[in-house]
């Protein structure tokens, strides 16, 4: 586990054994959390990947669920929704379990536990990835450092030059990172020329889905229906080929939303009716793609912000945390400790700074 990833873990293991946690569930209880996952895994670490962050190991997923159908009310997306349509409450510490990207993992590792606990959830569906037209641009990007024999690649993108060290796995790791954060700054019209030119110079060709590891494949059409009638499960979208909207002229914008909205429809019978933003940052969307996800039918659409849902929370930028490390920290969010603790600690720096 990274470090800053042991802190946090050791931060929301002392927040729930301290009984902050229990105190902030009951005085946050009004307030609704949603959680945000991608992917699950058997066990993390299989060197065919060098991004594990986008994977969760499905015994962590277990026990967050465990939990959660113990202590907390999994609602369905739907009914925030209809809750704010006719101004109902929902219920006491509700939680909404999402999924972005759409990983064949959702149906073989996720599915089987959310029926046995019976929980809801939506997954958020990138359209091209299900259709198996085209793996997804950071899959492309993570495949090619991992797979390349260069050791090193001097590389100039987004008019910066970078050196991407490639001789040991950590170094890959950490030249992904470097090159992830300069890549998602780039024009949508520019990304995958970006992507192609970086498989060239590291002599590395597209990986077909078949080639594809397990973590990464995409779900099927057949495994979205086959949820879908469960009851348990919706298919909302997620772009069709999961591009940052804010980086998108409003033409190519449009023909995200509304091929991803059709795509959905076509093969699953249902108009989709949530919606979330790739990479889901305040810099992510705009003004623009809220009403182009208003105007293509859509009725919420979720960020990456954390934050919790109250009844100030706008239905086109509906905060969600990040997928819990572990069942300690699904439990210090979902409670509202985590943001009881912040709240303190502002708190206490105002109070110290008048004194
Ligand atoms: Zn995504």
């Amino acid at each position: 586990m990274p470090p800053a990833s042991q802190s946090r873990a050791i931060k929301a293991a002392a927040l729930v054994g301290s009984g902050l946690a229990s105190y902030a569930r009951t005085r946050r209880a009004k307030e609704a959390t949603i959680l945000t996952f991608h992917g699950l895994c058997e066990s993390a670490g299989d060197p065919g990947i060098l991004d594990w962050s986008l994977h969760l190991p499905v015994a962590v997923f277990r026990s967050v669920c465990a939990m959660l159908a113990a202590d907390y009310r999994v609602i369905p997306l739907a009914d925030l929704v209809e809750a704010r349509l006719h101004h109902k409450s929902l219920p006491d510490n509700s939680v909404i379990i999402t999924f972005d990207d759409g990983y064949a993992s959702n149906f073989e590792l996720a599915y089987p536990i959310l029926k046995k606990f019976n929980l809801p959830a939506s997954i958020f569906v990138t359209t091209a990835f299900l259709d198996g037209e085209d793996i997804m641009w950071f899959q492309r990007v993570d495949l090619a450092l991992g797979r390349t024999r260069k050791k090193q690649l001097d590389w100039k993108v987004n008019g910066n030059k970078l050196c991407l060290r490639l001789g040991t796995r950590e170094q890959r790791q950490e030249s992904l990172v470097c090159l992830m954060a300069e890549m998602k700054e780039l024009h949508d019209t520019d990304l995958l020329g970006e992507v192609d030119r970086l498989e060239q110079a590291l002599e590395v060709a597209t990986p077909p889905l078949a080639d594809l590891p397990a973590p990464m494949r995409p779900l099927t059409w057949d495994m979205a229906c086959d949820m879908i009638y469960s009851g348990l499960i919706e298919i909302g979208g997620h772009t069709h080929t999961h591009p940052i909207l804010s980086s998108c002229d409003s033409l190519a914008m449009r023909a995200e939303i509304t091929t991803c909205r059709d795509r959905i429809r076509a093969e699953t019978g249902d108009l989709p009716i949530s919606f979330a933003y790739p990479n889901g940052g305040a810099d992510d969307y705009t003004r623009e793609s809220m009403l182009m996800v208003r105007e293509a039918g859509f009725k919420c659409a979720c960020t990456t912000i954390s934050g919790r849902v109250d009844q100030h929370a706008s239905m086109f930028q509906l905060p969600r945390y990040g997928s819990p490390e572990s069942v300690w920290e699904a439990e210090a969010t979902v409670s509202g400790a985590f943001e009881t603790l912040k709240e303190w600690r502002q708190s206490c720096l105002k109070a110290m700074s008048l004194i």
